[in-house]
């Protein structure tokens, strides 16, 4: 039996979390009563604390997604010229206020994606992060002078903004993703049009009201930014309109299946960040104590709702028995329950599908042989049963199978058990996905070997730490079906960029390349 049971005395109620959201927006520039529509087509924002109905919001229009295309690509005709370190300033005044507003934007982010305090709080600090980053950045979109073949001549190229930017974002990172998107995008001299997840409509007017706020401030004109509250069918209009240079859309690979060939028959830019099913390998000479917190961290945390989430420990055979009966026991002290009580480590699920996913997989995966470990229990179900709240769940699988190879979104960590160090590359690299990844060993052969170009086959590769929690300076994204997209750090914002290739010739002659010789 568990050892912990839910933290926290009660769980707050709807009306009481209702009213939360609603001081929030009002502290960050909107006002939820606005907001609520009175009729037409709506959307329902739902708290997943409780399952309750927060507010009935009114969705945008097909005309509006029209106008707000529109408006968007004619602030580009100006917005493009505007020199990039006063793009910055837009930027900077943004981040400044997202400081300000850390704790409404956190409360927001827990009231609608159920995270926990301190990881909420984190989101937003990643905002501001890639905000710091971005008017950094804005000083430094270089070029390259390339040596030309021919005397009398420069090569060089130049990078330009390249039109409006289409945002999809997913709810596990309701305002982190759009950050990381808005924050470059802005600086490389595109507008920004919004449709955040149907699941976390209220965090994205906030967001919107505060960038509304920094470019008043700052003299931007407001049309850099738009946002459209809707489901599928909202995105879908943005994703066909020939006017989005770019769409950048995160969530799953259903989703992204569905989305690139569409942007692709009207040669429109695509950056992908799909779904993972990240694995970790914990090797003989793993430093114990350390690895058991990573792994705890990157498989529960979050109730196993990030991209990034540890789905898969591959542990060396000699030292299974033992580093599981370490790992069950962590898991059993972990406080599930109201993510607005600090001694609450897990969470609820986004909703119902989630915890009917999760009772169906480990199902599966039980059907297949596996052996359930810890977990999979539900709770809270008295107290509000409309909620999702259910304990990390640890399964030991006889093979990688069908299961295995899926992303479940909710907190189940498969394990496999492997002998030699090419047999656990082998198993970690079998499976569609290829988000992130982790190696514990202190064996530093195994180590490089993990990160070279026959080791992991991830966009992130990391060793002595957990799979999720990535900083954002680094380019994040994924091979494979996750999509092959980056974002955030590094040169990620080349992709929200067009390059040209520029020849110069500064003499009275006129050789041709390759030594054509033409008249
Ligand atoms: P989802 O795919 O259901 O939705 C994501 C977004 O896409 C939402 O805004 C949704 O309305 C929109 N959408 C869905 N179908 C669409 C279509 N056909 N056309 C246009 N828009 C469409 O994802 P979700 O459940 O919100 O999020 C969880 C998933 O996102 C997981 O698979 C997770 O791994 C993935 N994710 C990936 C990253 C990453 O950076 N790689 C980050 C966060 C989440």
């Amino acid at each position: 039996m568990p050892a912990a049971t839910p933290a926290g005395p009660r769980l707050p109620d709807t009306a009481a979390l209702r009213a939360r959201a609603a001081t929030a927006l009002r502290r960050c520039g909107a006002d939820l009563d606005a907001v609520t529509a009175a009729a037409g087509r709506t959307l329902p924002a739902r708290t997943p604390l409780t399952g309750g109905l927060l507010a009935d919001l009114a969705a945008t229009t097909p005309a509006q997604i029209d106008a707000a295309v529109a408006a968007a690509h004619r602030t580009f005709q100006e917005w493009r010229t505007v020199p990039a370190p006063r793009r910055g300033a837009l930027v900077k005044r943004l981040g400044a206020l997202l400081t300000a507003h850390q704790e409404d934007l956190a409360d927001l982010v827990t009231i609608e994606a159920g995270k926990i305090r301190s990881e909420a709080l984190g989101e937003v600090q990643e905002m501001i992060d890639v905000c710091d980053f971005a008017v950094g950045l804005s000083r430094q979109l270089y070029g390259r002078t390339i040596a030309g073949e021919r005397p009398g001549h420069r090569l060089s190229e130049s990078w330009h903004p390249l039109g409006v930017v289409g945002v999809l974002s997913a709810f596990n990172f309701p305002v982190a993703v759009w950050s990381w998107n808005t924050a470059i995008a802005l600086v490389c001299g595109d507008p920004v049009v919004w449709k955040p997840s149907e699941l976390t409509p209220l965090t994205a007017l906030a967001c919107d009201a505060l960038l509304a706020r920094a470019a008043a401030d700052t003299g931007a004109p407001a049309g850099v930014h738009h946002l459209l509250l809707g489901a599928r069918d909202c995105g879908e209009r943005l994703v066909d309109d020939p006017r989005v240079a770019l769409v950048s859309a995160t969530g799953s690979v259903r989703m992204g299946r569905e989305v690139a060939p569409r942007v692709a028959a009207r040669f429109g830019r695509c950056l992908l960040e799909l779904g993972g099913n990240n694995a970790a390998v914990v090797t003989p000479s793993a430093d114990p104590d350390l690895t058991v917190r990573a792994v705890v961290f990157s498989a529960a945390g979050t109730a196993g709702q990030r991209c990034t989430t540890l789905r898969r420990l591959i542990v060396h055979e000699d030292v299974a028995d033992h580093f599981l009966t370490r790992l069950v026991h962590a898991y059993q002290q972990l406080p599930v329950g109201d993510p607005f009580d600090p001694a609450t480590l897990v969470g609820p699920l986004i909703g119902p599908a989630a915890r009917t996913a999760m009772s169906k997989a480990l199902a599966a995966a039980q059907r297949a042989g596996g052996k359930l470990l810890t977990g999979g229990e539900r709770c809270l179900a008295d107290e509000a049963p409309e909620a999702a709240y259910l304990r990390p769940a640890i399964v030991r699988m006889p093979e990688q199978n069908g299961i295995v190879r899926t992303e479940t979104f909710a907190p189940i960590l498969y394990v496999l058990t492997y002998r030699t160090f090419d047999e656990a590359l082998a198993l970690h690299n079998d499976v569609p996905q290829g988000l992130s990844s982790s190696i514990f060993t202190r064996d530093q052969r195994e180590a490089e070997r993990f990160l070279a170009a026959d080791g992991s086959d991830c966009g992130i590769a990391n060793v002595n730490i957990g799979t999720s929690g990535a900083e954002i300076g680094g380019a994040f994204g994924g091979e494979k079906e996750t999509g092959g997209g980056r974002e955030s750090g590094s040169d990620a914002w080349r992709a929200y960029m067009r390059r040209a290739t520029n020849t110069v010739n500064y003499s009275a002659d006129l050789p041709l390349a390759q030594g054509v010789s033409f008249l």
